[in-house]
């Protein structure tokens, strides 16, 4: 065969032409002038492929300007360079060298173009700056519900939600408000609430309760709920001495299916599953027990200065104290007891 525009012989020839008259003037790679890339301003995720991820600038602007990137029919594209440069804050130049194959020949091709960041606000942002809500956490407690408690939940909603959020992106927080005698914590889906919800409940042996109310009703006829979970702390939480039929415990464990006493005569644990807990009472709460310096240890016995009166006082100990030490104890009618 010979090619019809150099005459050479070749026995691969594309449209009558050897591969190099083939492609010699031809733009065998194609990039438009320009490819505009949405960004959120306030989350400031890009829009690729029809999802919002979070990426590098040059990364995305890269990955926005492949994504336009085609070839003439005859070449298959083996690899591709690209060079990123920014011009300005809204606009990179982006520059790619792409090796192809036509006909078992390896050609090299060049195209570059503008990618230009345009500003917008995703769709989970502007519900969220919408304040756009589907469930409410009401997080209350039986007895008072403590500054560092309080924290400590909103610190694992939001830990939980940041983490489902990774792979939902529709997931999020409204807003955390304080009100009386709790927070209130407004999410942006009902699935969502209810298992955070539950999440809780095993946590603590929290009660939950549910409630649904309607909103609203599109004009395609669906309606909009919104549900209402209620979770209630329960008083107790763990380190507290608590009573339990008659005897007094510290509770050392809350799980789903229950929670762990530990007796303070005998030092000897029980388990109560979770629907006796409600039998269990704050006796004092962890915070509020006495506490006294050991002066005296020995065998499971130890002397501590009892810091109101001053006198020393002998407790029983599952193990020795140290001298020195801070323990914490309760007063049982005048009987003190150590709590480990
Ligand atoms: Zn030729
Ligand atoms: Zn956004």
């Amino acid at each position: 065969m010979f090619c019809v525009e150099c005459g050479k012989e070749t026995d691969k020839t594309v449209d009558g032409a050897c591969v190099e008259c083939f492609v010699k003037d031809k733009p065998l790679v194609k990039l438009p002038h320009h490819v505009d890339l949405q960004i959120c301003t306030n989350c400031e995720e890009y829009a690729l492929n029809k999802t919002w991820v979070e990426m590098e600038p040059s990364e995305a602007v890269e990955e926005a300007a492949l994504g336009r990137l085609s070839a003439i029919k005859e070449a298959r594209v083996l690899s591709v360079g690209t060079r990123v440069t920014k011009q300005d804050q809204k606009t990179y130049k982006v520059e790619m060298e792409a090796d192809l194959e036509i006909r078992g020949t390896e050609v090299r091709a060049e195209a570059s173009t503008l990618v230009r960041l345009k500003n917008t606000v995703c769709k989970r942002c502007s519900r969220q700056l919408g304040n756009y809500y589907e469930a409410i956490l009401q997080i209350r407690s039986d007895g008072a519900l403590e500054d560092s408690l309080r924290d400590e939940v909103v610190r694992r909603v939001r830990n939980d939600v940041e983490g489902q959020s990774k792979t939902d992106r529709r997931l999020f927080i409204t807003s955390v408000s304080e009100v009386t005698g709790g927070i209130d914590i407004k999410l942006s889906s009902i699935a969502l609430g209810k298992n955070i919800s539950r999440d809780l409940a095993d946590r603590y042996g929290a009660e939950t309760k549910e409630s649904f109310s309607l909103v609203g009703q599109a004009a395609d006829g669906s309606e909009t709920h919104r549900v209402t979970f209620l979770v209630r702390l329960p008083e107790h939480r763990v380190g507290d001495a608590v009573t339990f039929d008659g005897k007094l415990y510290k509770l050392t464990y809350i799980s789903k299916s229950g929670g762990k006493l530990l007796a303070l005569q005998g030092f000897k644990s029980i388990f109560v599953p979770r629907a006796d807990m409600v039998r269990v009472r704050v006796f004092k709460k962890r915070a509020d027990l006495g506490t006294a310096t050991v002066v005296f240890s020995k065998d499971g016995e130890a002397e501590i200065l009892h810091p109101v009166t001053y006198e020393t006082v002998m407790i029983i100990t599952p193990k020795g104290e140290e001298i020195g030490e801070t323990v914490r104890f309760v007063d049982l009618d005048g009987e003190i007891l150590y709590i480990p």
